[in-house]
């Protein structure tokens, strides 16, 4: 048991003996905050001050093309203002270019990672559909064809299953080399690619427990067998249902999610409670955000998570009106 102090949303230590929990909550600033973004911020949270455990910040900042200006800062002000306590300083991983191209250059070294020479198009040509799209057919695997130059960087795949048990979802299975392929670990525009980024983060940030939304449970594999060939630990994991609108569409900048409004925090946390499965009482979207996070922090309950990859919301609907 943990008390809940009156007015931080921090609880105090891990009880004497228990491992130690380090979560994390990890977006991309490709725009402000929303009610689906909230929902894994929320349950990492959760997670992590229900074990007693440090709940770290980093901002997935590597993909400039797809980030909106301000987006970071707009991010970590919204946390802020809906109580959201971070230890430590917040990870930038534009800052850790360094710590990707090392670890992929050790991939290289040991020939687990080579150079691909092909287009999306020739890709398109020649593969065969996985679960995430064309399979890479292998072209570069065992060199540059004549005439190819160097364009990404892919890491080898293992016909092999990769299994993990996700503490809600349960017992996961994906061979790589059949669904998924030799994958791209730093892209053809010469960005470093999310797979490996968040495998090197997790591990430089000691995280043990990634909490965060279904979508990203068919990348877990990948992120698994990157661990092994960095012979990194595997951090536990739970993927929690995607708020997804009306319409069933997951809620996002292309769906047109609304951003959370700072200045009305605690309605949205009541709402982000009751689609992680808590029964917030009658009355709590009108309490402080003290005694709302008080609630929250000792009603947690990972058991009453839903089951399922999605669940409904309602905030989005006047989007449809019209
Ligand atoms: N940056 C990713 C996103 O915003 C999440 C990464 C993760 O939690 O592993 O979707």
């Amino acid at each position: 048991m943990y008390t809940v102090p009156a007015v931080s949303t921090r609880a105090i230590k891990p009880a004497d003996g228990a491992a130690p929990y380090v979560g994390r909550f990890a977006p991309s600033p490709t725009g402000p905050l929303h009610l689906g973004s909230l929902l894994a911020a929320l349950g990492s949270y959760l997670d992590a001050r229900h074990h007693g455990g440090r709940w770290l910040l980093r901002i997935e900042d590597i993909d400039p093309p797809r980030e909106q200006p301000g987006a970071a800062d707009a991010i970590l002000h919204t946390l802020d203002v809906y109580g959201f306590e971070w230890d430590g300083e917040v990870l930038w991983q534009s800052r850790r270019h360094d710590a990707y191209q090392e670890a992929i250059d050790r991939l290289r070294r040991n020939g687990t990672a080579y150079p691909c020479g092909c287009t999306r198009s020739e890709i398109a040509a020649a593969a065969r559909i996985g679960s995430e799209g064309p399979v890479y057919p292998g072209t570069c695997r065992d060199g540059l064809p004549p005439g190819k130059h160097a364009r990404a960087i892919r890491v080898r795949t293992l016909d092999e299953p990769v299994a993990f048990d996700d503490r809600l979802q349960g017992h996961q299975t994906q061979s790589l080399a059949r669904d998924i392929g030799d994958f791209v670990i730093r892209r053809a525009d010469g960005l470093i690619a999310y797979q490996l980024a968040v495998v090197v983060d997790d591990a430089h940030q000691g995280i043990t427990d990634v909490v965060r939304g279904a979508d990203l449970l068919d990348s877990t594999p990948r992120q698994i067998h990157l661990q092994h060939l960095f012979e990194l630990p595997t951090p536990r994991y739970l993927h929690l249902p995607l708020a997804v609108d009306p319409r069933g569409d997951k809620l996002s900048k292309q769906t047109h999610a609304p951003a959370l409004p700072d200045d009305r925090p605690v309605p949205h946390l009541v709402q982000a409670l009751r689609l992680l499965g808590l029964d917030p009482p009658a009355g709590l979207e009108r309490s402080n955000l003290a005694e709302c996070w008080a609630w929250a922090l000792t009603h947690w309950q990972p058991d009453h998570l839903p089951r399922q990859r999605m669940v409904r919301s309602e905030f989005h609907q006047h989007r449809y009106d019209s």
